[in-house]
């Protein structure tokens, strides 16, 4: 085991609040240090095409291209990346600890988690492929792209019933998909879906099979749980609503998270329950999940960590 001396700053993670974080400490001086992750560099953005909600980019700007240019603008003012998987921290003391994969032992004064979260997936084959060509997770993000498509939305939570309704707005019609036969969500998400005529559900139903042509969604298979009868449904949009997952599993012993597993932080500010650890982005926020919010409170616990560590000299 080696050891690297101590740092100003660690920010793990390499996604919109991630790289945010690391622009902003590295002009302040900090020459951060970011684990990127090791084989998630760039973060969500990098399993999508066109991103037409990030501002500045008046006719859209590719994902990956995105977090590249993310990536060099950070690097461009002193920040340090090692594309690899922290596996181990320790953020009790003044100096916090955190390990990669090789057993490398790197210190810091401040630490900034910006490790995201995961959408639950299908499991599906050609799943990840379709990513951005007709499978989603997220109606914010690509509705738009679906003007006049037949879509089917996987789920029955409030966001499930919340991704159908707003699809409305663009598509022609809308089918919900469900294993069970009553819904999960709140009443008053499933009279607004129940009451809208693009909607309509299929219940005691799953996804079978995920269909492509041309290397775009072609249509999914739906398979009754009870039955096992199979039946085709004609769509060229999936969107997947069955939850997500903070990457938390690493800090749970050390900081504290809410119920459903997210980094609790001491909003307005990015602070957790550890003086000198920082939380930022999808894996603190439940609400907005979006790249600029992202990037917003990585700057946010940039500016959180600059002012800490400025206390403590
Ligand atoms: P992420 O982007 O998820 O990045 C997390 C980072 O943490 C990754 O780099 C990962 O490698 C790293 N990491 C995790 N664990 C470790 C570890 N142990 N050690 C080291 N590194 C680690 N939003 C929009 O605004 N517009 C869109 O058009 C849009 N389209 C999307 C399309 C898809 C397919 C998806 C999945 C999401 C989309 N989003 C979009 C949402 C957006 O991507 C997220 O809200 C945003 O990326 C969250 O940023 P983040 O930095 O918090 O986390």
């Amino acid at each position: 085991m080696t050891d690297s001396g101590v740092r100003e700053v660690i920010v793990i993670g390499s996604g919109p609040a991630g790289y945010t974080a690391a622009l902003y400490t590295a002009r302040a001086e900090l020459k951060p240090l970011v684990f990127g992750g090791a084989i998630f560099v760039g973060g969500a953005l990098t399993t999508t095409t066109e991103v037409e909600n990030f501002p500045g980019f008046p006719e859209g700007i590719d994902g990956p291209v995105l977090m590249e240019n993310m990536r060099a603008q950070a690097v461009r003012f002193g920040a340090e990346m090692i594309d690899d998987d922290i596996v181990e921290v320790d953020l009790t003391g003044d100096i916090k600890t955190v390990t990669d994969t090789a057993g490398t032992v790197h210190r810091a004064k401040a630490v900034i988690i910006a490790t995201g979260s995961g959408y639950r997936k299908l499991d599906l084959p050609k799943e990840d492929e379709l990513s951005g060509r007709g499978v989603s997770w997220c109606a914010t993000c690509d509705g738009f792209f679906f003007r006049d498509r037949d879509i089917v939305v996987v789920g029955g939570g409030d966001t499930a019933m919340e991704e159908a309704t707003f699809l409305t707005r663009f598509a022609k019609s809308v089918t919900v998909v469900h294993r069970r036969s009553t819904l999960r969500a709140s009443q008053v998400m499933q009279n607004r879906a129940f009451s809208d005529d693009k909607i309509s559900f299929a219940f005691d139903s799953e996804i079978a099979e995920i269909k492509a042509a041309d290397g775009k969604l072609a249509g999914v298979v739906l398979r009754d749980v009870f039955t096992g009868k199979t039946r085709d449904l004609d769509v060229t949009g999936l969107f997947i609503a069955i939850g997500h997952d903070p990457r938390t599993e690493l800090f749970k012993d050390q900081l504290e998270l809410d119920d459903a597993g997210y980094l609790k932080v001491e909003a307005p500010s990015t602070r957790t329950n550890i003086a000198g650890v920082f939380g930022a982005g999808d894996v603190v926020d439940h609400t907005y999940r979006q790249a600029i919010t992202a990037a917003a409170s990585g700057c946010a616990a940039a500016l959180d960590a600059e002012r800490y560590l400025a206390a403590l000299a």
